[in-house]
């Protein structure tokens, strides 16, 4: 690798040697290890790019050569270094809570998809000032436990003003926002599910489309049917966006054979799959968004992650943060789940929390950490990305940084 960088003027805040790393995961595929990794290892960031990666002996000589005089050093201290998370699916921005419904569902009730009702209410009535100040602070709960890029949903609107609010109100925090006017028919159209997709390929689709980059639909039992999403899809195609999928959560169903006709980015929860699902996704371009916080939040079966990765398909894993069905925002939590239930190695679950989620976002500039790319770095006070899943529900997150520029995290407040 070079360790040339090209010359002009330099950003000091978001330049620096990050060196003293014990295990670099960069995701760069190398000697049949996908995640890239490199042991002894440095990163060198300039002007919030990756500039250079390699081992630290090498990168030493590089500066005292004179490459980069009196570039600011970061020891990492023998911890392991992972590229940021790539959350590639969130419901962040609603009004209300649903504690008890969750308190009802772990004594026994079953969840079904209707409770999205409840929210849809409570975000009606809530004001773009107090959605703002919510959203902000699952923003900031998300970067202090290293998540660096996250996408965002509409869905608890569900009319044409509340949807465009919150697509607006998402697009000041993310350039990934979804409108997920297809999540349940909405309470007043209730008996109707045709008409109301009619307002959600008109009207609201207009309404949200300068501020959203994708659209998604719910293709599920008591959400919509394949023929329902596949028009709200083919809408939002026709209206310049790249498509997604929620389908086969709760059930088998359509929406994974959909989401690959329709060259979807992806399709997320894929939890009940028939061979067919399994063969049509391994031989497409979607990505397999696994949500396994919704299966521990829903006392539901997991997905089936090692039949997926044996078949040869391309797994994320994110987070589906919202109030009623995986009110979490943690990527390490999911990765312990992912490890511990689903059957994935530990870098297998590293590789799609990260990498994997880029791809399930079609970008290239996030998800590895490679010459070029956004320095989007979580250092873990832990000697390697293993203990992610070794040690669950431990903060190890240390240090973030976004773009080169360093967040607050819970060990650096
Ligand atoms: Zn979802």
């Amino acid at each position: 690798m070079s360790t040339s960088v090209p010359t002009g003027a330099t950003d000091a805040a978001k330049t620096f040697l990050l060196t003293g790393i014990g295990e670099l995961t960069t995701n760069v595929a190398a000697d049949g290890d996908p995640c890239g990794t490199v042991h002894d290892a440095a990163v060198l960031v300039r002007n919030g790019r990756i500039a250079w990666t390699g081992r630290a002996t090498d990168a030493s000589e590089a500066l005292a050569s004179g490459a980069e005089p009196g570039v600011r050093i970061v020891n990492a201290g023998g911890r392991a270094v992972i590229p940021g998370f790539v959350d590639s699916h969130t419901h962040l921005i609603f009004g209300g809570d649903r504690a008890e419904e969750f308190t009802a569902r772990m004594a026994g009730e079953r969840y079904a998809a209707g409770g999205i009702r409840t929210t849809v209410a409570a975000t009606r009535a809530a004001t773009d000032d107090h959605l703002r100040a919510r959203l902000a602070a699952l923003v900031a709960e998300c970067r202090a436990q290293g998540t660096t890029t996250l996408e965002v949903k509409t869905g608890y609107g569900l009319d044409v003003e509340t949807e465009a609010r919150l697509a607006r109100l998402a697009a000041e925090v993310t350039d990934e926002v979804t409108f997920l006017g297809a999540h349940v028919v909405a309470p007043d159209h209730a008996g109707s599910a045709d008409e109301y997709v009619d307002l959600v390929v008109g009207d609201m689709l207009r309404a949200v489309s300068s501020h959203v980059r994708w659209i998604d639909a719910f293709c599920e039992e008591g959400a919509f049917t394949a023929d329902q999403c596949r028009r709200v899809l083919e809408a939002g195609r026709a209206a310049g966006l790249g498509i997604r999928v929620h389908g086969n959560q709760l059930g088998f169903g359509e929406g994974v054979r959909l989401a690959v006709a329709l060259g979807a980015a992806a399709v997320d929860h894929c939890t009940f799959l028939t061979d067919d699902d399994v063969i049509a996704l391994a031989g497409s371009d979607t990505v397999a968004t696994l949500l396994p916080g919704v299966e521990f939040s829903t006392r539901q079966p997991y997905p089936d992650a090692r039949r997926l990765r044996d078949a040869g398909v391309t797994v994320a894993l994110a987070s589906d943060c919202n109030p009623g069905s995986s009110f979490t925002s943690s990527l390490p939590f999911v990765i312990a789940l992912a490890v511990r239930e689903m059957g994935m190695t530990p870098a297998e679950a590293v590789w799609a929390a990260t990498a994997g989620g880029a791809r399930a976002l079609r970008r290239t500039d996030v998800g590895t950490i490679a010459p070029g790319t956004r320095a989007d770095l979580v250092l873990l006070d832990a000697p390697s990305r293993v203990h992610l899943a070794y040690r669950p529900g431990v903060p190890l997150v240390r240090r973030v940084w976004k773009d080169g520029e360093e967040l607050p995290t819970a060990a650096t407040p």
